[in-house]
């Protein structure tokens, strides 16, 4: 292998283009007798209605592919029958078929050479790309053990991989979606009420009266069920209340927005606390009954009173004391929403700690329009041989921090690929799924210094994103609509099945991840865990232990059972919550045991120096992530990222709408690209605001490069949350700079 992986840009060799098979030729003609298809539109043309589920992102709203005869993809539409989207699909998923058609996919496998002494890939056959990956995996496993690989995934794609690394002997898995966003917020409600919100969240928003959003901005993130819910909520009468320095869509839509100074809302959730309490006005029946701890609760919140935390959050005392009223008021229908990408600060388990006990002195879990309980359909799994057990996982890699990390904790997991004399758990080889790890991590650093560390860098993914140019192979994967995935069955309010089929064939050489997985667990002689040839076939397996027929789930594409268990808590009926005693946790007696604080104590946090702002980032509804940032059809919706920058600071600056700008971090790292200025009213003066996922360097992604900045390239300051690894991001501050910086942009 080279010594040094040096990164490769994918356009320099112009890859793929005699990879074009079949299907490519298909689309190719596609766009011109589409043309021809609008007029024959008169005569109904006959379109196959193939059902799927979308994967542009977790939320996986079922829907159907409309195909034409010559098998192009007209359009994609929801399934009237799914509760996750009620037969209504966001704009990312209606624009799913982007991914599909995007002429700038990844479309053979590519293998790094040395040419005249110069890094770059070659094409090569699918025999010859697994052929060298399982040729290595074996070197690795002879000289390091099997646990010395790793996954790092996202998406649908993960579950083959972990597959293969679990027949392999290692459980080194990590998805970065764990520290870097849902892990505190899962870990917070996991030691308040003995499990999490799961996701699809557990929010009963479509009953409640009162919803509280705290840096949660529905309708930007565009959760399909949750955004549905909400407004359906806010014909009802519900009671919105937001809290955000930003006057986000959610906010502009509520009765109360709570513009809080960033980096104190554990000060503000503390003081309604104090308010429920002391003001006499929580949930007495409930917590009676429910939880545990209250009178060391008690006198923990003594002091939080709503004028100390005005000093902190600048939000004043009369406007604490109403919101927590109108909570109260509307209890047990009350929901403080435990958000979703939590990762702030690095004390984030204990400010979802505190979400998770206002909800809990308010009675929402179990009680209509708080969280209600799920219920899933179990499907069996396809049967393989047991796994073998690794002698050592991604538990070893903690050495000892983060005792309540359920999940492995991306950054240990890089920690541990950076070789150390004496190292005694070493990860020697990476296989990437999905997930573009140089723009969604932070620490750039020690991702590099690893990268270049690895004896094998394998990256699956549908398109040529910044981490591919790092990879000993990338393998090109086809997209969500050209492949059979496992059954959607997730738990939510009512137990469903959801099935995704190819519409149409592979475009290219790509193929789908069970596939790429079965070749190399076969190479490795892992056969037996593979027992079928087609996916197809497990999903017939399957569907038949449980009464039903692929045939069946072709026709309807999702299907709905009876809750066999109630949604809510029984009156009259004992309850018990999935806690050691059974009961809420508002002290933790596991977070004491551990030597941390077992109810969440308010710290400051770092501020901006003069001139710099708080970097806040967030989401667009036409985008997810990084990863549709070259979708032909959200990039028509929306382009670029602007910085949000309030009035006076932009006077102060001379800046003008429209004019670009590039930002400088605390740390003096500039951005790659300049980006646009949104004056607006609607952010407070001491932050910036950048929906994430432009600003990609990476010039293979022809419409995506030099848009918009990138929010993580700022990111160098983290900080870590000691309970269970997440890393916060929230702490990071720019400046502008209004003419062309000397460093040129890097490609
Ligand atoms: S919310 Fe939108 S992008 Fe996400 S799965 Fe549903 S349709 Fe697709």
């Amino acid at each position: 292998m080279h010594s040094r992986r040096n990164f490769i840009k994918i356009s320099s060799i112009g890859i793929g283009a005699t990879a074009i098979t079949g299907g490519a030729i298909k689309w190719a003609i596609g766009a011109s007798s589409s043309q021809k298809l609008s007029g024959g539109l008169k005569s109904s043309p006959v379109w196959k209605k193939v059902p799927t589920y979308c994967e542009v992102c977790f939320w996986k709203c079922a829907g159907w592919a409309y195909v034409t005869e010559d098998g192009q993809i007209q359009k994609i539409i929801g399934n009237n029958d799914d509760p996750q989207c009620n037969g209504r699909l966001c704009p990312r998923g209606t624009g799913g078929v982007g991914m599909f058609s995007d002429p700038d996919r990844l479309k053979t496998p590519l293998i790094r050479v040395s040419k005249d002494g110069e890094q770059t890939y070659r094409e090569a056959s699918w025999d010859e790309a697994l052929d060298f990956i399982a040729k290595k995996m074996k070197e690795i496993a002879e000289k390091h053990g099997p646990e010395s690989m790793a996954l790092f995934n996202h998406g649908s794609s993960g579950k083959y991989f972990t597959h293969l690394l679990n027949a392999f002997g290692s459980n080194n898995v990590a998805a970065p979606s764990f520290a870097q966003c849902r892990g505190p917020r899962d870990t917070g409600f996991d030691l308040t009420f003995g499990e999490s919100v799961s996701s699809p969240e557990v929010t009963d928003i479509r009953d409640t009266r009162c919803l509280v959003l705290i840096g949660s901005h529905i309708g930007e993130n565009m959760h399909n069920g949750q955004v549905q819910e909400m407004s359906e909520a806010i014909d009802k009468g519900a009671v919105i209340i937001t809290v955000d320095p930003r006057l986000s869509t959610a906010a502009s839509k509520s009765k109360y927005w709570l513009p809080i100074k960033p980096s104190t809302d554990l000060a503000l959730l503390l003081s309604w606390i104090h308010v429920l309490i002391y003001d006499d006005i929580y949930n007495k029946e409930y917590v009676a009954k429910y939880a545990e701890g209250f009178n060391e609760l008690k006198e923990h919140v003594k002091d939080y009173t709503p004028e100390w935390a005005y000093g902190i959050t600048t939000l004043k005392p009369e406007l604490i004391r109403n919101t927590a009223r109108e909570m109260a008021n509307a209890a047990p229908s009350v929901l403080i929403h435990p958000g979703r990408h939590a990762s702030w600060y690095g004390d984030d388990v204990q400010r979802s700690r505190a979400i998770a006990i206002l909800n809990g002195l308010l009675g929402s879990w179990g009680n209509r329009g708080g969280l209600f309980f799920k219920e899933g359909f179990k499907i069996p799994e396809f049967p393989h041989p047991e796994y073998p057990k690794p002698t050592w996982s991604w538990q070893n890699t903690l050495n000892g921090r983060y005792p309540f990390a359920k999940e492995a904790v991306t950054n240990t997991i890089i920690e541990a690929s950076i070789p150390e004399d004496g190292k005694e758990h070493q990860i020697k080889g990476w296989i990437v799924s999905g997930t573009n790890l140089v723009v969604s991590i932070p620490l750039k650093e020690q991702l590099m210094k690893a990268m270049q560390s690895l004896d094998l860098l394998v990256v699956v993914d549908t398109m040529p994103m910044e981490i591919t140019g790092f990879a000993d192979v990338v393998l090109p994967e086809c997209t969500y609509l050209e492949r059979y995935d496992d059954l959607r069955a997730t738990a939510h309010r009512e137990p469903t099945l959801a099935l995704r089929m190819p519409a149409v064939e592979p475009l290219y050489e790509t193929k789908p991840a069970w596939w790429i997985s079965k070749q190399i667990g076969e190479r490795l002689g892992l056969g037996a865990y593979y027992n079928y040839t087609d996916f197809k076939e497990v999903l017939e397996w399957q569907l038949k232990q449980v009464d039903l027929s692929l045939n069946e789930m072709e026709r309807v594409g999702v299907k709905k059972f009876a809750r066999k268990t109630p949604v809510y808590i029984q009156p009259g009926l004992d309850h018990q919550f999935k806690t050691a005693s059974g009961k809420i946790q508002l002290f933790s007696h596991e977070l004491e045991g551990a030597g941390f604080d077992p109810m969440p104590k308010y710290t400051a946090h770092a501020q901006p120096e003069d001139g710099f702002y708080r970097l806040i980032y967030g989401r667009a509804p036409m985008h997810t992530f990084s990863r549709t940032a070259n979708n032909r059809n959200l990039v028509a919706l929306m382009p670029e990222n602007a910085v949000w920058v309030n009035p006076q600071v932009a006077e102060l600056w001379g800046l003008k709408k429209d004019q670009y700008v590039w930002l400088k971090n605390q740390d003096g790292v500039v951005s790659n690209f300049p980006v646009k200025v949104r004056v607006t009213q609607r952010i407070r003066w001491d932050s910036v605001y950048i929906v994430h996922g432009f600003g990609h360097h990476h010039k293979p992604l022809t419409y995506a490069f030099g848009r918009g900045v990138n929010d993580t390239e700022l990111i160098t300051s983290i900080k870590i949350d000691p309970i269970m690894g997440g890393t916060g991001m929230r702490g990071n501050f720019v400046t502008f700079i209004k003419d062309k910086p000397r460093q040129e942009a890097k490609s």
